[in-house]
């Protein structure tokens, strides 16, 4: 009863917004609008207020129920604050984890997307009813320890491409958006350089996207981001194949391929120790491949949170080494198109 009671009251005091979703936020198989409701205007404080209320009227009823019975009616069930406030109230079905990598001009690549469409993308995620949320909020979402807003986003950005800086920092900023850097965090030492293509942060840069009070900075490899031939002449990533030992006339052994791995996961903590990450939790798998081997290794160094490259929207209670990333398209409306799609048949 007190929670019919309470869902009433929510509907006249926490009236939703008008919302008039532009085109791109339409769920593009049905072609209407999305399943999920806009987030309410309702802030902590009115809710409270509803809650407080409602607890009033609860009680005034279950007295008049006492004198009518002469016995004393059952305990109203509890709710956990979380399901009641957001996850599950609104619609919320979880968060949509977002993989952008580089930003820069059109023609770089398949995986960069133009400062333009990043801002178009950001508007179009602000008109529809996104809300971006920062990484302790995730955690402790996944976690069960708290709530998200009807369709959460995180922002990513993998590989800790310089253009993140000087593109996608000052939007964030603008847009008040949250988002974390991957970062390959060998780059953040001086002496890697001259790079031989797009460049990477520098540790200068990365303190920069710190201090913005926006951005976290998580852990993709030391110098594990790239592709090596391992037993049979198959090219696998870095940090899930034994590799050739030219002067040795042999491939790795197990024991030197995991001291290895091992080595490169503490060098990239310890970078990001050095630039201010207090104590680094996060860690997209290189390719996004996740590996039971790695996945033992990451966690004895201490990371918790591990990105997939898997699409698919992330809930309370999952596996935290297999969290799911949903790759933005190169252009708002398919990155729109995209959302809508997962939650609207989540
Ligand atoms: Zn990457």
């Amino acid at each position: 009863m007190a929670k019919k009671n309470l869902y009433f009251l929510q509907i006249h005091f926490c009236k939703r917004p008008a919302f008039r979703p532009a085109p791109a936020c339409f769920d593009p198989v049905t072609r209407r609008e999305p399943a999920v409701m806009p987030p309410s205007r309702c802030d902590d404080a009115s809710f409270l207020a509803v809650k407080i209320i409602t607890v009033i009227f609860t009680g005034a009823f279950l007295l008049v129920l006492f004198l009518l019975c002469t016995r004393e009616p059952a305990p109203a069930p509890s709710q956990p604050a979380v399901g009641r406030t957001v996850y599950g109230g609104y619609g919320g079905q979880g968060v949509a984890v977002l993989l952008f990598h580089a930003v820069g001009g059109a023609s770089a690549g398949p995986d960069t997307i133009s400062p333009e469409d990043l801002e178009a993308t950001f508007q179009l995620l602000k008109d529809c009813g996104y809300v971006p949320i920062d990484l302790n909020r995730f955690h402790d979402f996944l976690e069960g320890k708290a709530g998200v807003p009807a369709r959460a986003v995180l922002l990513t950005f993998d590989d800790g491409y310089r253009d993140v800086y000087e593109y996608a920092l000052p939007l964030t900023e603008k847009y008040r958006f949250p988002a974390v850097a991957f970062a390959v965090t060998k780059w953040f030492d001086p002496y890697p350089r001259p790079e031989a293509s797009r460049s990477h942060l520098s540790a200068g840069e990365a303190k920069e996207l710190l201090v913005s009070g926006l951005w976290q900075i998580a852990g993709h490899s030391y110098e594990g981001h790239r592709l090596a031939a391992g037993p049979g002449g198959v090219y696998r990533p870095y940090l899930l194949t034994r590799t050739w030992k030219p002067a040795e006339n042999r491939f790795e052994s197990e024991a030197e391929y995991k001291a290895r791995v091992w080595s490169d996961i503490v060098l990239d903590r310890a970078a990001l120790k050095r630039i201010g990450v207090a104590e680094p939790l996060d860690f997209a798998y290189p390719y996004g491949a996740p590996d039971p081997g790695l996945i033992q290794i990451l966690k004895e160094a201490g990371y918790v949170y591990l990105y997939t490259n898997e699409p698919g929207l992330n809930k309370p209670g999952q596996d935290p080494s297999r969290i799911f990333r949903i790759t933005a398209g190169r252009h708002p409306h398919e990155t729109m198109a995209l959302l809508a799609w997962y939650f609207s048949s989540n």
